[in-house]
């Protein structure tokens, strides 16, 4: 990931510009058995705009 090469528009690193992630669903700690269920989620670090806030 450290290695990756600068988008050449300002994308959100995190969802490649689409303004969500897929994220592994955690729902309060780990009461429940571990589940690999995925779903997109607005992405934290653009929040969902997909362009990078740096
Ligand atoms: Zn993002």
């Amino acid at each position: 990931m450290a290695t990756r090469k600068k988008p050449a528009a300002k994308k959100c690193p995190d969802s490649k510009g689409d303004g969500e992630t897929t994220e592994t669903v955690q729902v309060g700690t780990r009461k429940r058995r571990d589940t690999d269920h995925r779903q997109a989620a607005l992405c934290l670090s653009c929040f969902g705009t997909g362009e990078a806030t740096d």
